[in-house]
């Protein structure tokens, strides 16, 4: 055997490559895998054309262009009243994923243990093993998906390394209150315990809610890689373009490993986001536009058999299908596509062992009209079904 032991022996094919496949093959409404289906903001889509016919087409600095990081640390002091030095604190990255990947290799070791709340993004686990550590997993509770701070104590062993948070939360739409950062201070000081927090969805938060950043309280932001993606920011998840906030002395860690890898990120991309990052209005207003969405996608479901179970942040909200049927949720999502036509995600897949609430996850981030087809299905779920 060329191969006999794989680094990843029970890793397939992500879930949203696995429905967005099905969504494409049965003509399903994909409400499943996260990205807008409207289109992006056109004058920044004029800046990276522009930055091509500028010339600017070359390997940018490794970190990021300077500019860029510049733009972001003047962001972080504006929303969250911190000081980040951009030569130090910030490095640009392919999406927010990577950031992730690339903090979890920077640190981990071989035993070390990473505390990771469930449902969690898919590819927080993977990440963690391949680098030889382990998940230690914890149940957000059922159904307000919050997190039981003192099994959270109980877990914590001198393995632990880090602590994974990410509010907004993927799959659940959950955001962290200030109390929950109260425990995560408490629980962390005088420890020697990492954070990871995945902050992708910064601006997309409900209800008057703020988002509490790691970067707003100096006790956690000294121990933190914070992680962000403007695919989210500017609705343009196809672009792959994020960055990880961290101290130098974990900065300097996560840069030997980004060096390596995928070196510096698409230079046109940089110098238009840098340009366009001054518009504070773009980022701003986002709360608004998506919360419109999700309220929209929730009042044409009103008289159908999905009950909400509210979502306060993200592109997300999980709906309780249990009046409707009984089956596993990987068995409803793939018959709710092939037989309704709406693609949604099973959130057990976000579960190392996937449990069974009858819930699945819906992207509100659609143009009405794609909402309002998917609605007008789902209305008729039961007879399909
Ligand atoms: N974290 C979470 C919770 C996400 O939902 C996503 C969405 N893809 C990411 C990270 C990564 O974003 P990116 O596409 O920038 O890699
Ligand atoms: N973050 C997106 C979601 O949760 C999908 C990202 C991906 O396809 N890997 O749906």
């Amino acid at each position: 055997m060329l191969l006999n032991k794989s680094k990843l022996p029970n890793v397939g094919n992500t879930i949203f490559t696995e429905m967005s496949q099905l969504a494409l093959q049965h003509n399903a409404i994909n409400l499943g895998q996260g990205f807008p289906d409207f289109p992006m903001n056109q004058e920044l889509i004029a800046l990276v054309n522009k930055a091509m016919q500028d010339g600017y087409n070359q390997y940018a600095h490794s970190d990021g262009l300077p500019l860029l990081r510049e733009r972001i640390a003047e962001k972080i002091k504006f929303l969250y009243n911190t000081s980040v030095d951009y030569n130090k604190e910030i490095i640009v990255t392919p999406g927010g994923t990577y950031a992730i990947y690339t903090s979890l290799t920077a640190v981990l070791n071989i035993g070390d243990e990473v505390i990771v709340f469930e449902p969690a993004y898919d590819s927080y686990i993977p990440a963690i093993e391949v680098n030889g550590a382990k998940a230690v997993t914890i149940p957000l509770s059922f159904p307000n998906y919050k997190i039981d701070w003192s099994e959270v104590k109980n877990r914590i062993n001198s393995r632990t390394k880090m602590i994974m948070i990410n509010s907004p939360q993927n799959p659940t739409g959950t955001i962290l209150t200030g109390n929950d950062i109260k425990e995560l201070i408490n629980i962390t000081q005088g420890t020697n315990i990492l954070i990871l927090s995945d902050e992708v969805y910064e601006h997309l938060i409900y209800d008057n809610e703020k988002h509490e950043s790691i970067l707003k309280y100096p006790e956690l932001k000294e121990r933190s890689f914070v992680c962000f993606s403007f695919g989210k920011v500017f609705n343009c998840t196809g672009w792959k373009l994020g960055y990880c906030v961290a101290p130098e002395m974990l900065m300097k860690e996560f840069r030997k490993i980004h060096q390596f890898n995928c070196f510096s990120c698409f230079t046109p991309s940089q110098i238009a986001i840098a340009e366009y990052l001054q518009k504070k209005e773009t980022y701003l207003s986002l709360s608004n536009q998506l919360q419109t969405k999700r309220d929209y996608l929730r009042e044409l479901l009103s008289d159908t058999l999905f009950t909400p179970i509210p979502s306060k942040g993200s592109y997300f909200e999980c709906y309780d299908y249990s009046q409707l049927s009984h089956d596993d949720e990987k068995t409803f999502a793939v018959r709710l596509t092939k037989s309704v036509g709406v693609a949604g995600i099973p959130v057990s897949a976000f579960y190392k062992t996937p449990v069974n609430n009858h819930v699945i996850r819906f992207c509100f981030a659609k143009k009405n009209e794609t909402l309002e087809i998917a609605a007008e299905r789902l209305k008729n779920a039961a007879k399909k079904l």
